[in-house]
């Protein structure tokens, strides 16, 4: 076998899980018939497609008709915070370390931005300040891309629904769906958006749970599907896919987060006590189980990835533009890190395929990379 290295990267994107591949590898060679179409082939792409809806509906805690498939979590939110805006206008709010998907949309909007606490958690207090009859569409994240970590959705929900009558809560669990009870933990929410391939399905498709009596309008206007909410063919086999790999999460996410919380508490104590100065950012009980993200001043994240890749191991730092270069972390900012912290931010994100051996080349590899850089003045 080839060593394909220490891979710390899983909020990027995941492997695709056996399950997934197997399922979807017959839906392009045998079932390749438009899910739309009135012959048998149709048909049974059209069944394989309702299955995965029953799957993707247990797993958000929605009944299937209340599922929307999507081309992914960038889709999934777009839909909940444009869509919203779309069928109610208003006032769309979100928080200020929500992934650009949600913050984009919210800005172009003329939305309002809620700012954190230094821990990353939503200030409660902004937030109500930033409720009123003109908000229809209220979005936080269930757990943050960078840092891991959890919002307290039952408190955002029970703002929303004592200041913003109008407001429906959008969540993205994008990040958390591999490591939290999504169903029960999102029950709250009025709309809820998911990502394939954060969780070991394939990459370009999602799904978006859309509440009965939500009203939402379609941003892609065509031949109806989605009961009208997104059209274009679906893409039967990453649906399939995705159902697969959320079957194989919801039998395994229990014992993962267990396993994989104890191997990311040894990846982050041990780094905490080999490099000086190391920062820890956010409270770590209250992040997802697989996310260590750390700070280490006097270095630049771009310079430590690339040691780090030369060694063997994959990881991100907080952030990262369409263009490959590294922007300031809106996150780290939101939560009141300077840029010279903020600008040594490593994310190690781990994920369902990672083992011991992956934690002890961290071990063995980061500490020795931040002391180079930090000898060279790269900082
Ligand atoms: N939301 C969050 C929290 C994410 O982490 C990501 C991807 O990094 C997205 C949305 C976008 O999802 P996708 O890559 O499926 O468009």
């Amino acid at each position: 076998m080839p060593d394909t290295g220490a891979y710390l990267d899983h909020a990027a994107s995941t492997p695709l899980c056996a399950e997934a591949s197997d399922a979807m590898v017959p839906m392009h060679r045998e079932l390749y018939a438009n899910p739309t179409g009135a012959h048998r082939m149709a048909r049974d792409t059209r069944r394989r497609i309702d299955d995965a809806r029953d799957v993707m509906a247990e797993a958000l805690g929605a009944a299937p008709g209340e599922i929307v498939f999507t081309s992914g979590g960038t889709e999934g939110d777009n839909l909940a915070v444009a869509g919203r805006h779309l069928a109610a206008g208003g006032v769309a709010v979100c928080s200020a370390v929500e992934h650009h998907a949600v913050l984009a949309p919210v800005e172009h909007l003329g939305g309002r931005v809620v700012a954190v606490h230094a821990s990353g958690v939503i200030d409660m207090d902004a937030l109500a300040a930033a409720l009123d009859d003109e908000v229809t569409v209220v979005s936080v994240m269930l757990a943050n891309n960078e840092t891991g970590m959890v919002q307290p959705l039952e408190q955002v929900a029970e703002a929303a629904r004592s200041r913003a009558p109008r407001a429906v809560l959008h969540t993205d669990a994008v990040q958390a769906f591999a490591w939290l009870d999504v169903a029960s933990q999102a029950a709250c929410a009025d709309l809820v958006s998911v990502s394939a391939h954060k969780f070991g399905g394939p990459k370009g498709t999602g799904a978006l749970a859309v509440r009965e009596g939500v009203a939402l309008s379609p941003l892609l206007l065509g031949g109806g599907q989605e009961r009208g909410l997104r059209s274009g063919t679906h893409n039967a086999a990453g649906i399939v896919g995705m159902a697969a790999a959320a079957e194989v999460v919801l039998k395994s996410r229990a014992k993962q987060v267990v396993r994989l919380a104890e191997l990311r508490d040894r990846l982050a104590d041990g780094l905490l006590g080999a490099v000086e100065g190391a920062v820890e950012t956010g409270e770590r009980s209250g992040k997802v189980a697989g996310s260590a993200h750390l700070c280490f001043e006097g270095v630049e994240s771009e310079a430590l990835l690339f040691l780090l890749e030369d060694a063997g191991v994959y990881a991100s730092a907080a952030s990262s533009c369409a263009s490959g270069a590294q922007d300031p972390s809106h996150v780290l900012a939101a939560m009141g890190y300077d840029r010279g912290l903020a600008g040594g931010s490593l994310r190690l994100s781990l994920g369902y395929q990672t083992e011991a051996a992956d934690i002890d080349r961290a071990l063995a590899v980061i500490p020795g990379a931040v002391a180079r850089l930090r000898a060279y003045g790269t900082g």
